[in-house]
């Protein structure tokens, strides 16, 4: 049996950010996580935009936590060095509906406390986005509106969390969670461990409401909504520079075009309900579906340059809003669960409130000290040429380029794989670095990747995964396949 004071369940980018809060405060802190690795579920798969909270209903968790967390975004990303942009936003509007629709946000937006929010006409919009469909006869302009790169937000607020003592363990799926009958608060069973927790705080995700309803009276219900991208190359220039969104509807804020902080193009997503939580298949009626909503936004869209499809799974309660804090009728049981859009924006204000509540009830006091997070050095390339000079001598991997696509060196994927919560596979380097995220998508960089993985992490190039668990890469050396052949004279 494993004792710990919090066990927090789900190292998405709610679960780590709740993780990095309590690390300020004297207690023994663990994470569970069922994947191999950080950001897992729907934090490695969604749209990336830190939204500006002009469409969540007043008066919601939603809308709280959005605007609490747009407001923070900007200094948290600078902190931790999390590539993080603040490129602006437009809601396109073509018909005297969508004007309706789009006034009734502005105002929703006014409500909430969004700053900034203005209806745009025509003219103007050519102006900004000479890209845009011509027929677009209005829109809102959003200047508050951002983009980020989600999942290495949670790496890095893992990071923090870890150097400040908190204790993360993969590969660990909680199956069941109890009362522990003498009364010391909750057992959670993963099947290979058992944990004995003063705190528990549920942040899975897909699974939240699953475990929600293992101890509360209070029944929820959740849909899985998925949704299927494409992601277009890097290009020196892209044909917007704000994310372009079309009129929300009952089923989420649309299809949308809009750069990443890598200088990709980002289309989608689709919504459609599914059965399985973990099935983040693309499809081709999903996938056209999104082709032929995003012309509208930009007509010349074509998908030649396409580099890979994805697709991320929405955890939509049937109350609509997120359900975060106590667990109704449990004592010490916490939760942030239906943390669908916009979670992403709202995690620094929920890890934040929910630390607070849990920190306050179980009495505990503030550290004195705080490990100070130091971001890593800045990506080679993005150096000039007199910083790579300068980064060689000071340390010759980084003149071993190895994902050529994406210009990543050996010293930056050893550095990744040596962080507090470093990586442990090839998707794991791949997100920390972006090797493999190219146009070859790591047909090249894999192997070297793998080689690099198998000797910083002292065991045999086989057992190296893509993503954890049967997903192996190699199945057998030539030399060992020759030997069973019997053809190794
Ligand atoms: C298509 C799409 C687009 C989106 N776009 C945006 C956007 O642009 N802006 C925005 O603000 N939000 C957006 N969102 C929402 C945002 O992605 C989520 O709100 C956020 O990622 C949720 O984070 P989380 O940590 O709560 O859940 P997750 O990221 O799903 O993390 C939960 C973690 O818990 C683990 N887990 C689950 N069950 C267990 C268990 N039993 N035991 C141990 N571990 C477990 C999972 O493996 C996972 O790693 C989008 C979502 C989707 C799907």
């Amino acid at each position: 049996m494993m004792k710990t004071d919090i066990l927090i369940i789900g190292a998405g980018i709610t679960g780590t950010a709740v993780a990095r809060e309590l690390s300020r405060f004297r207690a023994h802190i663990s994470v569970i996580e069922r994947g191999a690795d950080i950001a897992e579920g729907a934090t490695k798969a969604n749209s990336g935009i830190v939204h500006a909270g002009y469409d969540a209903l007043p008066g919601t968790k939603k809308a709280f936590f959005n605007v609490r967390g747009a407001a923070v975004y900007g200094n948290l990303c600078a902190s931790l060095g999390v590539p993080y942009r603040r490129c602006g936003a437009l809601v396109v509007g073509f018909d005297e509906s969508d004007r309706a629709a789009l006034e009734r946000l502005k105002e929703r937006g006014r409500t909430n406390g969004v700053p900034g929010l203005e209806i745009l006409e025509k003219e103007a919009l050519s102006a900004l986005e000479p890209s845009l469909n011509p027929e677009a006869s209005c829109a809102l302009n959003v200047p508050g509106s951002a983009i980020v790169s989600p999942y290495e937000l949670a790496f890095a607020m893992a990071d923090d969390a870890a150097l400040n003592g908190v204790e993360f363990r993969f590969g660990e799926d909680a199956r069941s969670v109890a009362p522990d009958e003498s009364g010391a608060g909750w057992i959670v069973d993963t099947g290979s461990s058992r944990y004995q927790c003063r705190a528990v705080i549920n942040c899975a995700g897909a699974f939240g409401a699953e475990l929600h309803n293992m101890i509360s009276p209070e029944k929820l219900t959740m849909v899985h909504r998925r949704g299927q991208y494409y992601l277009l190359d890097r290009a020196e220039t892209l044909p917007f520079s704000r994310t372009i969104f079309q009129c929300p509807n009952a089923m989420g804020k649309g299809v949308l075009v809009s750069p990443t902080v890598h200088g990709n193009l980002l289309i989608g997503p689709n919504a459609e309900d599914i059965e399985n939580p973990l099935d983040t298949a693309t499809t081709p009626e999903g996938l056209s579906f999104v082709l032929r909503t995003a012309q509208r936004t930009w007509p010349f869209l074509s998908v030649r340059t396409n580099i890979t499809n994805f697709s991320g799974i929405r955890a939509h309660l049937n109350t609509d809003d997120f359900a975060v804090g106590a667990v109704s009728g449990c004592e010490n049981a916490y939760e942030a669960i239906g943390i669908e859009s916009p979670g992403l924006s709202s995690a620094p204000a929920i890890g934040e409130y929910l630390a607070a509540m849990v920190a306050e009830d179980m009495g505990l006091k503030r550290k004195d000290e705080i490990a100070a997070y130091v971001p890593g050095p800045k990506p080679f390339h993005e150096m000039t040429g007199e910083e790579r000079d300068a980064a060689v001598r000071s340390n010759p991997e980084y003149g071993n380029i190895i994902c050529r696509c994406e210009v990543v060196t050996e010293a930056e994927i050893r550095t990744a794989i040596r962080r507090p919560v470093g990586a442990r596979t090839i998707d794991g380097v791949k997100r920390r670095t972006r090797a493999g995220m190219g146009r070859c998508q790591g047909g090249f960089c894999m192997p070297r990747v793998a080689e690099i993985l198998s000797e910083e992490l002292d065991c045999g190039i086989l057992s190296v995964t893509k993503d954890g668990g049967a997903s192996r890469i190699l199945c057998d050396t030539v030399e060992n396949m020759l030997k069973e052949a019997g053809r190794d004279e």
